[in-house]
């Protein structure tokens, strides 16, 4: 961990979480993620979405329907991270940060960590999901190629860009153009933020270790520095069932992607964490 002191003051009202969603995850994930982070987070934290659902509705405003197809194609998803990155622009607030719907995200460490920097200085922080830059090919016409490398932060394990880069990213990245942008190159959406940040803007990205997807395994983050990380994950990797390894106010059984634990770690006044917890 870096000690770097803060360079700039921010709060929690500072940071926009865009949270990716899909309809058929808003009671398997959705509900899990209210209860915990961001029922201490409501007012910075937008839902992004691809149906109408009355009982999400009821709990935050913050519920935005994208319009964008359910599937799970490349078009659906890029069509989610070009209504986020617009609906961030629109807000003043000063830093932008993408997670996934089975993402735990601790805003205090966030707002340390995002601290460190100015958020009108270019900065693209997150964790990268390969060990070297991807390599891909962009389109320039109809019949013209080139290759092109660059390294991106995995989507999975959320990250954060600073409201100046974002602006710089408009030409590609606003209205229908992050769509174009990201058929330029036939890739992901966190692939197509990490084109057009490294290969087209020239902005390297920071990496942290501090974000967490569930493609790596997640019993390697020590119990001691739970509270520490940024983000936290659970999930499937390699075929097996992929969690944090913690003894917590609730059992595997009970608990099984620890986010209530973890929760009641960060919050122990939470009224439904164990009392002794408080302590
Ligand atoms: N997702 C989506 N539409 C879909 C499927 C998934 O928006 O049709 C979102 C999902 O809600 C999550 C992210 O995409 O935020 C990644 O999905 P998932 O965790 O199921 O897959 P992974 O890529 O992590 O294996
Ligand atoms: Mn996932």
């Amino acid at each position: 961990r870096s000690t770097k002191p803060p360079v700039e003051e921010i709060t929690p009202k500072d940071v926009f979480i865009a949270v990716k969603t899909t309809k058929k995850f808003h009671r398997s994930r959705m509900d899990l993620l209210m209860d915990t982070w961001i029922s201490r987070n409501k007012e910075q934290t937008f839902i992004f979405t691809d149906g109408e659902d009355e009982e999400l509705q009821k709990r935050t405003a913050n519920v935005i329907s994208t319009n964008c197809s359910a599937a799970h194609s490349r078009q659906a998803l890029s069509c989610k991270m070009a209504v986020e990155y617009d609906k961030f622009i629109e807000s003043s607030m000063k830093w932008f940060c993408h997670v996934d719907d089975d993402n735990y995200v601790n805003i205090r460490t966030l707002v340390k960590l995002l601290s460190r920097y100015l958020h009108t200085n270019d900065v693209y922080i997150g964790k990268p999901s390969l060990d070297r830059p991807i390599q891909a090919t962009e389109r320039i016409s109809e019949n013209k190629m080139r290759p092109v490398n660059f390294w991106f932060a995995t989507g999975g394990a959320g990250f954060c860009i600073s409201r100046g880069l974002a602006l710089k990213m408009s030409p590609w990245a606003s209205g229908g153009h992050f769509m174009n942008t990201a058929e330029k190159i036939r890739l992901p959406d966190d692939c197509t933020i990490g084109y057009i940040i490294e290969s087209v803007l020239g902005v390297p990205l920071v990496r942290s270790n501090l974000f967490h997807s569930h493609l790596e395994n997640l019993q390697q983050v020590h119990q001691s520095e739970i509270q520490n990380q940024v983000t936290l994950s659970y999930g499937m990797f390699e075929n097996k069932r992929n969690s944090i390894l913690m003894k917590g106010a609730f059992s595997v059984d009970d608990d099984p992607s620890r986010f209530r634990s973890i929760h009641c770690l960060l919050y122990p006044d939470t009224p439904w964490c164990p009392r002794s917890n408080a302590y």
